[in-house]
């Protein structure tokens, strides 16, 4: 199946065909058209599996139908355990960003260095990755506003809960709009998994690549 068959508009296929990927990966042809649905997502699924173009192919799509958030307003929020992970997964959304009808930013932000370059450069941002406890310390700060928030990314779920990033996690979810789209990623299917499956997702489509 090639990528032109998944839903996505020419912009983003320019850009896939750019960085040389042939043929989606496995977990892209489940999880890019269920996401374009406006569907929640529980994907299966580890590093290596081509997840993260998974995701933010169809949430980029998304941002073409929409008007320019206001100032501060994030629209997408990627949630992920470490640091190296947030830079990864901006890098990718930026990467897929080239030709898009209008420009998107995305920042990525974390913990273990200085707040304030990060606050500085939240102007324009829409689509924010982020680690657990920066993104509250930045909310703390008033930096930026989580109520027109239309879709949520927990990625590498199973680690976050494994670093004990779970009460951090229930602080944020009690900011968010409650009618969102909500993608959960993990590799595993641990118990912990099944509790935070069922406090975030509504009806998801079960994708095991
Ligand atoms: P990820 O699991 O999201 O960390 O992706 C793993 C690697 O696969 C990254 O280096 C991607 O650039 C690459 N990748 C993702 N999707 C494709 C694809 N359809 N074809 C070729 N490479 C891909």
């Amino acid at each position: 199946m090639p990528f032109s068959s998944l839903g996505l508009a020419a912009p983003l296929l320019k850009s896939i065909k750019e960085q040389g990927y042939q043929q989606p990966f496995p977990i892209q042809e489940q999880v890019i058209p269920a996401i374009l649905a406006g569907k929640d997502v529980m994907g299966i699924a580890r590093t290596g599996s081509g997840k993260t173009a998974g995701f933010a192919l169809p949430i980029l799509q998304q941002f073409q139908l929409k008007q320019q958030a206001r100032n501060r307003y994030i629209k997408a929020l990627v949630l992920v355990p470490t640091r190296e992970l947030a830079l990864q997964i901006a890098n990718v959304f930026r990467s897929f960003s080239t030709y898009l009808t209008r420009p998107v930013k995305t920042l990525a932000v974390f913990g273990g260095v200085s707040i304030n370059p990060q606050m500085m450069n939240m102007s324009g941002t829409e689509i924010l990755v982020a680690t657990p406890g920066r993104l509250l310390d930045l909310v703390d700060n008033n930096a930026l506003k989580l109520d027109d928030l239309d879709v949520l990314v927990l990625d590498e779920a199973d680690k976050m809960l494994n670093l004990g990033f779970e009460e951090e996690m229930d602080r944020i979810l009690a900011l968010l709009p409650t009618r969102r789209q909500t993608l959960l990623f993990s590799a595993t299917l641990a118990d912990d998994i099944n509790g935070i499956r069922e406090k975030v997702l509504r009806e998801p489509v079960v994708i095991n690549a």
